[in-house]
């Protein structure tokens, strides 16, 4: 059989793992750390850095496709990847993503909502941005911020010499805030082939700046649930995508507003293992390995809750429930930290 391998070990390469080996592959993780949740259901765990030219071409040759389960793998490890194997999602949706700058601007440039943002590169130009943009605004890393890690709200122009100090010197943007009902997220897929599918949009509310549940059906009225595919469609397309891809949105009473998308198998879309047939991790592997893209279509409502920290004392009381529990066997629960999630199906899809 043929062996995918995944460029991040952690609870996404964990659960694609799993579901890679259902379709009769072989996976091989490429993860610095050692002992990482992916590294305990693959087939192969290849430890080493990503700046690790002779490490990346070893698992490159032992592998027959290549994918990743984070989207801040350094483009040069990709150059050297791409030139011995095929890897999905390709170099543009990776580069795109990994900077909101880029993203933002290409967003944008497909004629799509997003909040106003303006380049950060110094004191001044985050003053000038806040005379355009105005407060309240956020200020966020371009690059390597995750469950809202980089980010400083702004109320008061007073405060931005104290939030430019806190980038400690890295390129940001300044975000309009956006005064939103809600937020949901679509998760989407297309395949060698361009053929597009998407999941049902998931409503997600957050808490701490981490996501904490996912709920399906989302609030939306059936024209804005049609767009916030649209939308995800036409950003597939354009990045000439193949594999999963998340794309949050921000819903407003006037606007669906892109906030971010993420190009791999996304956390909101965790829902659809109790939720569909056939489940992102599931499709992603389908996209990537050329086969036909699954039924995503959703035949139950669901609610994803994330286990994060002290969450993992509940779990002996969630195993007494009949709700399906997934806990990714990270050695210790640390605040803040991501150890499992639950699916509670509340009924048959209407
Ligand atoms: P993730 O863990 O989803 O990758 P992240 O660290 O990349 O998160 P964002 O998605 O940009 O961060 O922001 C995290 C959350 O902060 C959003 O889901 C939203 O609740 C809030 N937020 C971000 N940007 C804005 C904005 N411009 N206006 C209002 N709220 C915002
Ligand atoms: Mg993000
Ligand atoms: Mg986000």
């Amino acid at each position: 059989g043929s062996t995918i391998g995944i460029l991040g070990g952690g609870q996404l390469g964990r659960m694609l793992s799993v579901a890679a080996a259902r379709l009769g592959f072989k996976t091989c993780i490429f993860e610095p750390s050692g002992d990482c949740p992916a590294s305990h259901v693959a087939n192969f765990h290849l430890q080493a850095g990503y700046d690790d030219t002779a490490a990346l071409e070893r698992f490159a040759r032992s592998c027959d496709v290549l994918t990743f389960e984070f989207e801040n793998i350094p483009t040069t490890a990709l150059d050297t990847l791409q030139a011995i194997r095929p890897i999905h999602p390709g170099r543009m949706a990776l580069a795109t993503a990994q900077d909101r700058l880029a993203e933002k601007t290409f967003l944008q440039g497909l004629g799509l909502t997003t909040a106003p943002f303006a380049d950060v590169t110094d004191a001044g130009t985050l003053d000038a941005a806040i005379a355009t943009i105005g407060t309240p605004a956020i200020l966020k890393t371009r690059r390597m911020g995750y469950d809202g890690k980089g980010q400083i709200r702004i109320t008061d122009p007073a405060q931005a010499a104290a939030a430019w100090d806190a980038m400690a010197g890295q390129p940001a943007i300044l975000e309009g805030f956006v005064d939103f009902t809600h937020e949901v997220s679509v998760i989407a897929a297309r395949g060698l082939d361009g053929a597009v599918a998407c999941f049902d949009p998931g409503q997600n509310v957050h808490r701490d700046g981490i996501l904490h549940t996912t709920t399906v059906p989302a609030t939306l009225t059936p024209t804005q649930r049609t767009d916030a595919i649209l939308i995800a469609a036409r950003i597939l397309n354009a990045l000439d995508y193949v594999g999963v891809l998340g794309v949050e949105l921000f819903v407003t009473p006037n606007a669906l507003i892109v906030n971010e998308i993420a190009p791999r198998v996304h956390n909101s879309g965790h829902w659809t293992q109790a939720g569909c047939a056939i489940d992102q991790f599931e499709q992603h592997i389908r996209a990537i390995a050329g086969w036909p893209l699954g039924d995503g279509s959703r035949h139950s409502n669901v609610t994803m809750e994330n286990l994060i920290g002290a969450d993992m004392d509940r779990v002996p009381q969630i195993a007494a429930t009949n709700a399906s529990l997934h806990l990714y066997g990270k050695p210790e629960a640390r605040p803040g930290r991501k150890t499992g999630h639950v699916n509670r199906v509340t009924g048959p899809a209407a």
